[in-house]
C-alpha cells in the first residue's frame, strides 16, 4: 500500500469547510488537516452574513461568481435537506424607487434571464402582492432566492469530517508557508507540519495567506464593515421575506435589504464602510496595521478619492440611525426608529486592485503544491459546495 497523502486546508469558512469536504467526497483515503485561527468554524464572514441563498441573477454571464451561484444554489439545498439543516426558498424581490433605477432594473432581468435564473419583471401594483408593505415603480420577483442558516451549514461539514477521521484543528492559527520538495508545509503554534497540498482560505486574510507562500498578487483585501439592526417583533409584519434595492453598479455590495432569517426574525442591513481593522467588528476595535496598510495601499487611495462622498454617505448611516432609517424607508416608508433594534455587523473582505477597482470575480491561484482562495466575496457562502467542487478538480491528477 502507498503511503497516505495528506492535505491541509487553512480557513474554517464555508469554503474552508466546503473543499475539505469535496476533497474528502471524492478521495477517501487522503487525510485532511483544517487550520483554524479561532475557537470555532465559521467566526468570520461565514457566520455574520445575511443568510441569503442567492439566485445568481446579478453576475456577468459567464463569470464564476455566476457558474458557482447557480450549481452552488442546488448544492446547498441539496445538503440542507439531507442533512437537516434550515433552509427556504422564500422568493425575493428587488425594487427600483427611482425612475434612474428603472433601467438598470431591466439590465439586472436581462442579466437574470441570461443567467437562466427564473424571474419575472412585476408592476408597482403587483409588488404589493409580494410585499404588502414595499412601494416602488418596478420590481423582479425572483422565486428561487431563499434564505438558510449558514453557521448550520458549516456545524454540519464540520461534524461530517471529523466523522471521517480528518483532523479539524480550532484555534491554531498558521503563520507561515513553504513549497518543499513535493509538498509544502505551514507552521501554527510553533509546529512545523507537512503535507502534499495545501489549501488557503482565508478570507479576510485571504491576500495574507496567498504573500506568506510567496505568490504574486497585485490585490490587497480592504474589509469593509456593515451593520445590521433587527426589527422589533411587532414590526416583523413589514417583511415577509427578501425585499432588496437595485444595487448601485459602482460597487459590488447589493445596497441595505431587508431579510427574513430562518429563525423567524427580519434583519435590515448591511451598510458598507471601511472597517477599522480586518476583524473590527465595533467602531472602538481599532487594528492600527491594518488601518496603515489599507491607507498605504494605492487602491485604497484611488477608491477613496473617487467615491468618497458614498463613504460620507455610509459612515453617517452608520452613525446615524435616522439617516439609516431614511435608506429603508425608500423601500418600505412605514418603517420607523423605533421599529429598529441595533444588533450585530458583518465584514466583508473585498480584493481591491492598485488603480483602486474592485476584483469583481471569484480568484483562484495556483502554485505548484498550493492554491490560495484570495477572493470569495458574495454569493461564495452560496456557492461554497461549488466552489469545493471546482477546487477538487483543480486537484485532480496531484492526489489520488
Ligand atoms: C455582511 C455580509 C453579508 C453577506 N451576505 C451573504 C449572503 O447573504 N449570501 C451569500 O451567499 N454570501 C454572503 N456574504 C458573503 C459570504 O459570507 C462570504 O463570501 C463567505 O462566507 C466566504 O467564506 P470564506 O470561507 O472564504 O471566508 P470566512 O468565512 O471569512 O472564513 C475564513 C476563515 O479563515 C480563517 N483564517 C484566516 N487566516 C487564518 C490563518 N492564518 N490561520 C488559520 N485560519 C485563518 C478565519 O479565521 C476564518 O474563519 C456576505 C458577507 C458579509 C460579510
Amino acid at each position: 500500500m502507498g503511503r497516505q497523502q495528506r492535505v491541509a486546508l487553512i480557513g474554517g469558512g464555508l469554503v474552508g469547510l466546503s473543499t475539505a469536504y469535496a476533497i474528502s467526497n471524492r478521495w477517501p483515503d487522503v487525510q485532511i488537516d483544517l487550520f483554524e485561527k479561532e475557537e470555532r468554524v465559521s467566526a468570520h464572514q461565514s457566520g455574520r452574513n445575511s443568510g441569503v441563498i442567492h439566485s445568481g441573477i446579478y453576475y456577468k454571464p459567464g463569470s464564476l461568481k455566476a457558474k458557482l451561484c447557480h450549481a452552488g444554489r442546488e448544492k446547498l439545498i441539496e445538503f440542507c435537506t439531507a442533512e437537516d439543516v434550515r433552509f427556504e426558498t422564500c422568493g425575493k424581490i428587488i425594487v427600483a424607487v427611482t425612475p434612474a433605477e428603472v433601467p438598470r432594473l431591466d439590465a439586472i432581468y436581462e442579466r437574470g434571464r441570461e443567467n437562466n435564473v427564473r424571474c419575472t419583471l412585476i408592476s408597482s401594483e403587483e409588488i404589493a402582492e409580494f410585499e404588502p408593505f414595499a412601494t416602488g415603480l418596478k420590481a423582479i420577483h425572483v422565486p428561487d432566492a431563499g434564505i438558510v442558516d449558514f453557521p448550520g451549514v458549516a456545524k454540519r461539514l464540520e461534524a461530517i469530517l471529523r466523522s471521517r477521521g480528518h483532523t479539524i484543528r480550532l484555534g491554531a492559527p498558521v503563520d507561515s508557508l513553504q513549497q518543499t520538495d513535493g509538498g509544502a508545509a505551514l507552521t501554527s503554534q510553533g509546529q512545523m507540519h507537512s503535507f502534499d497540498l495545501i489549501v488557503s482560505c482565508g478570507g479576510l486574510q485571504a491576500d495574507r495567506l496567498a504573500q506568506m507562500a510567496g505568490a504574486k498578487t497585485d490585490f490587497q483585501i480592504v474589509p469593509f464593515r456593515g451593520v445590521y439592526y433587527e426589527l422589533t417583533p411587532d414590526a416583523r409584519r413589514l417583511c415577509r421575506n427578501l425585499i432588496y434595492p437595485v444595487p448601485d453598479p459602482a460597487y459590488p455590495f447589493l445596497g441595505v435589504h431587508f431579510t427574513r432569517m430562518t429563525d423567524g426574525r427580519i434583519e435590515v442591513g448591511p451598510n458598507a464602510i471601511l472597517a477599522t481593522g480586518r476583524e473590527g467588528y465595533s467602531l472602538k476595535n481599532w487594528n492600527l496595521t491594518d488601518i496603515s496598510e489599507a491607507v498605504r495601499f494605492a487602491g485604497f487611495r484611488h477608491l477613496a478619492r473617487n467615491h468618497w462622498k458614498k463613504g460620507v454617505d455610509e459612515l453617517h448611516r452608520t452613525l446615524s440611525k435616522n439617516a439609516y432609517l431614511k435608506a429603508l424607508k425608500t423601500l418600505v416608508p412605514t418603517i420607523k426608529a423605533e421599529d429598529m433594534i441595533p444588533c450585530r455587523s458583518g465584514i466583508r473582505a473585498q480584493a481591491l486592485r492598485p488603480d483602486g477597482s474592485m476584483v469583481d470575480d471569484f480568484v483562484i491561484l495556483e502554485q505548484p503544491n498550493m492554491v490560495h482562495v484570495c477572493n470569495a466575496p458574495s454569493p461564495a457562502a452560496t456557492a461554497c459546495l461549488s466552489i469545493g467542487e471546482f477546487i477538487s478538480d483543480r486537484l485532480s491528477g496531484r492526489l489520488v
